[in-house]
C-alpha cells in the first residue's frame, strides 16, 4: 500500500516510499509537537522547564571555562577565515582538551558530557567561529561517535571510540553528485565478497565535511536489494571506513562562500575492501541509522547558531547606542527598534528551543524527532535573519571585513564573515525545505495511520468495512473535542501573560488540527503534493511549539533566580508576534494564490518569461 497518490509520478513516489521504509513508524515515547497536530497540548511534557542538575552543570562549567580560555588564547577566527586553515597546533590543543571526545562516555576514555553540556560547548564555539562549530559538529553529531554510540556493537565501541580522545577526526559521507536530498538516487555500492567476510565499496561522495582531515568516516552505500511488501527495494547500509584503506582517495577540497576553513572534500572509493565487522547496525539499515542519528545530532547546529545570535545581540546593543545619526542613537529610530526587538525575542526563543530539546535528549523518555527538526528549521532560519538585520544595523561596517575595520583603527567585528558562514546552515543536515517535508510527514501520521488501514493491500470488502468503522469510531471520539473551547488557563500553572499565551496555544492547536483534518478530507492522498498548503501547517505547528518552549523557559527563569527575571517580557513579545504570524497563516490557508503561483512557475520553467532575461551577461 502506498501513502502517495499516483498522480505525483513514479519516480517521486518511489523516492517517498524509499524514505517511508526507513522512517521510525512507532512513537514509543511521547512527543509534544506530534500531539499539537492532533489538537492537544501536553503541557506536562514541557513544564516545569527541565533544569540541569548542579552536578552536570558543574561538569559543563568546568569544561566550558577551559575551552573558552583556550579559544581566547589560541584561536583567531578571522585568521582562520582568511587562511582557510585551522592551524595544526590549535587542532592538537583542541584534541588535548578532549574536544573530539566530548560525547564519548568515560568508559571509552571520552569526556562523557551530557547532550546539554555538549551543546553548551557548541553554543560557545558558535558564538565565535562557524568553522570550528562545523568541524566539531560534523565529527560528533553525525560522524562516527554518534552512530556508534547509538548502534555500535561492544567490539566496535571498544575498538574505535577511544581513538577520539587522542584526537582522531571523523566524518559522515552520504551525499553524492546526484543524491542530495533524495538518498534513493545514491549509486556508491558495497558488494559483499563471495565468502561474505568483506564488502567492496566503489563510488564517489561529495561535500564530505572533515573528509580531507578525517582518520575514519561513516560511508553510506547501496547494498543488495531486499523484498519489502512483495516489492524489491533498494537498500542502503552504513560502514566504518578507515581513510588510509587502499582505494580511498580525496579528489578535491571543496571551497565555499563561507566556512572557508571547512575540511570538506570529494572522496572516491575504488575497490575499497572493508571487513563486514565495520558495518554499523544491519545490512539495509543505513538510512534508518542516519535518521535516528540526526534526531539528536541535529541539535548541535541550533545550539551553535543561538550562541552566534547572542553575539549579534551584543554587537547591536553596543552599536545602536553608540552610533548617532540624525541627532539620535540609531537604536532610537523606530525602524531599528523594530529590528532589535525581534532579534532579542527570537534569540530568547531559540535559546529555549535548543535547551529544551537537548534536555529531552538526555532524559531519553521523549520522542524528539519533531522537536529536533523544528529546532534545526527555526533556529537556523531565525539566525540567518538576525545576521541579515545585524549587518543592516551596522550599515557599511557590517559589509566591511574585520581586518579592514582594524586596519583603519576600528573594532574588527566580523559580521560579514558570520553571515557568510551561517548561510549553509539552511542547507546541510536537512535543508529547510526537507525539514518542512519531514515535519509534515510526522504531523500527518495520525491521519495516515487510519486512512492507510483502509487502503491496506488485499483487504476484503468485509475488511474495508471494519477498517472504515474503526476509523469512524476514532474520528467520532476525537473530532468533536476540537470544537470545545479552552475556557481556563489555570492548568498551565504560570502567571499572565504566559498563562494567557498558553491558553492561546491550546486554542490554536485545536484550530490547526481541525483545519488540517478538513484539508485531509478534501485532498486525501494528494495532500502530499500540496507543499505550499502543508508548509503553512508546519509553520503554525512550529510557532506553537516555540511559543510553548519560550513560555516554559521564561517561567523557569522567573521562578528560579534573579538572572533573566525579565525573560517574561521576551517570551511575551515573541508570543504576540507569533500570534500575528499564525493569524496570517490561517488566513492564507483559507484564501491564497497557490494556483496562480504554480501556474506562473510552470510558465517560468517552460521559458515563457525568457524575454525578461534580455540585456544581461549570462550563461
Ligand atoms: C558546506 C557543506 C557541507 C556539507 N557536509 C556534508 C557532509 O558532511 N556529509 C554529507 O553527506 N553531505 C554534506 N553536505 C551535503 C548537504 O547535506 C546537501 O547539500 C543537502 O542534503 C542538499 O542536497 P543538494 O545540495 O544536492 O540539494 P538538492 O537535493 O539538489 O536540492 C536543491 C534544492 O531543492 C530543494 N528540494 C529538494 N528536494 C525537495 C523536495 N522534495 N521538496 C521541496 N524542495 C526540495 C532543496 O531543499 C534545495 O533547496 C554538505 C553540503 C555543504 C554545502
Amino acid at each position: 500500500m502506498s501513502l502517495y497518490d499516483k498522480s505525483i509520478g513514479k519516480e517521486a513516489r518511489a523516492s517517498l516510499e524509499f524514505a517511508e521504509d526507513s522512517r521510525e513508524t512507532e512513537w514509543l515515547h511521547p512527543s509534544y509537537s506530534a500531539m499539537l497536530y492532533q489538537g492537544e497540548v501536553k503541557w506536562e511534557l514541557l513544564h516545569p522547564f527541565p533544569r540541569q542538575t548542579s552536578e552536570d552543570k558543574q561538569i559543563g562549567d568546568e569544561f566550558l571555562a577551559k575551552l573558552r580560555e583556550f579559544l581566547e588564547k589560541h584561536y583567531d577566527a578571522d585568521e582562520v577565515d582568511k587562511t582557510g586553515e585551522i592551524p595544526e597546533n590549535v587542532l592538537r590543543g583542541l584534541a588535548d582538551l578532549g574536544c573530539f571526545a566530548m560525547k564519548i562516555p568515560k568508559q571509552y576514555d571520552g569526556l562523557g558530557l551530557s547532550q546539554v553540556n555538549y551543546n553548551r560547548a557548541l553554543h560557545l564555539t558558535g558564538s565565535y567561529c562557524g568553522n570550528l562549530t562545523a568541524l566539531l559538529s560534523a565529527h560528533q553529531s553525525i560522524g562516527v561517535p554518534q552512530p556508534l554510540l547509538m548502534f555500535g556493537t561492544t567490539e566496535q565501541k571498544n575498538t574505535f571510540l577511544p581513538r577520539f580522545r587522542k584526537g582522531a577526526i571523523s566524518a559522515f559521507a552520504l551525499t553524492e553528485a546526484n543524491a542530495g536530498s533524495d538518498p534513493r538516487a545514491m549509486t556508491t555500492a558495497a558488494v559483499p565478497t563471495e565468502d561474505g567476510s568483506h564488502y567492496i565499496i566503489n563510488g564517489e561522495k561529495l561535500w564530505c565535511t572533515n573528509g580531507t582531515k578525517a582518520d575514519i568516516i561513516v560511508v553510506m552505500a547501496v547494498t543488495p536489494p531486499k523484498i519489502v511488501h512483495g516489492k524489491e527495494r533498494k537498500k542502503i547500509t552504513a560502514f566504518l571506513v578507515e581513510m588510509n584503506t587502499p582505494g580511498v582517495e580525496v579528489l578535491h577540497r571543496c571551497r565555499f562562500m563561507g566556512l572557508k576553513a571547512l575540511y570538506n572534500g570529494v572522496i572516491r572509493f575504488t575497490d575499497v575492501k572493508i571487513p563486514k565487522e565495520n558495518m554499523i547496525l544491519g545490512e539495509g539499515d543505513g538510512l534508518r541509522l542516519a535518521l535516528k542519528t540526526l534526531n539528536t545530532g541535529r541539535l548541535s547546529i541550533p545550539a551553535g547558531v543561538t550562541g552566534n545570535s547572542k553575539w549579534c545581540m551584543q554587537v547591536n546593543r553596543k552599536w545602536s547606542n553608540e552610533r548617532v545619526q540624525w541627532g539620535h542613537p540609531i537604536g532610537e529610530h523606530e525602524t531599528i527598534a523594530g529590528k532589535q526587538a525581534k532579534i532579542a525575542s527570537d534569540t530568547f526563543a531559540m535559546d529555549a528551543v535548543w535547551k529544551l530539546a537537548s534536555s529531552m535528549a538526555d532524559d531519553k523518555h521523549f520522542d524528539i524527532r519533531l522537536e529536533a527538526a523544528v529546532a534545526k528549521l527555526f533556529n537556523t532560519e531565525a539566525h540567518y535573519a538576525i545576521l541579515q538585520q545585524t549587518l543592516q544595523i551596522r550599515g557599511g561596517r557590517g559589509f566591511e571585513t574585520a581586518e579592514s575595520l582594524r586596519e583603519r583603527g576600528e573594532e574588527g567585528i566580523a559580521i560579514e564573515r558570520a553571515l557568510r558562514d551561517s548561510r549553509v546552515n539552511l542547507i546541510f543536515e536537512g535543508s529547510s525545505e526537507i525539514m518542512h517535508l519531514f515535519i509534515a510527514r510526522e504531523a500527518l501520521d495520525f491521519h495516515l495511520q487510519h486512512i492507510g488501514a483502509l487502503f491496506a493491500p488485499g483487504l476484503s470488502l468485509g475488511g474495508k468495512i471494519t477498517a472504515l468503522l474503526k476509523m469512524i469510531k476514532v474520528y467520532a471520539a476525537w473530532y468533536p473535542k476540537l470544537w470545545i473551547p479552552v475556557l481556563s488557563s489555570a492548568r498551565f500553572g504560570m502567571a499572565d501573560p504566559l498563562n494567557r499565551h498558553m491558553k492561546s496555544v491550546a486554542q490554536l492547536a485545536k484550530k490547526m488540527a481541525r483545519t488540517l483534518f478538513h484539508k485531509m478530507a478534501i485532498h486525501q492522498k494528494k495532500m502530499a503534493e500540496k507543499q505550499l498548503l502543508i508548509n503553512r501547517f508546519v509553520q503554525i505547528g512550529t510557532e506553537l511549539f516555540i511559543m510553548s518552549a519560550a513560555c516554559s523557559y521564561a517561567d523557569s527563569l522567573k521562578t528560579n533566580g534573579l538572572e533573566g527575571k525579565n525573560a517574561v517580557e521576551l517570551a511575551d513579545y515573541y508570543c504576540r508576534e507569533a500570534k500575528l504570524r499564525i493569524d496570517k497563516l490561517f488566513r492564507d490557508i483559507r484564501s491564497n494564490n497557490d494556483k496562480a503561483t504554480l501556474k506562473l512557475n510552470k510558465r517560468f520553467m517552460q521559458g515563457e518569461f525568457e524575454w525578461l532575461e534580455d540585456e544581461i551577461i549570462g550563461g
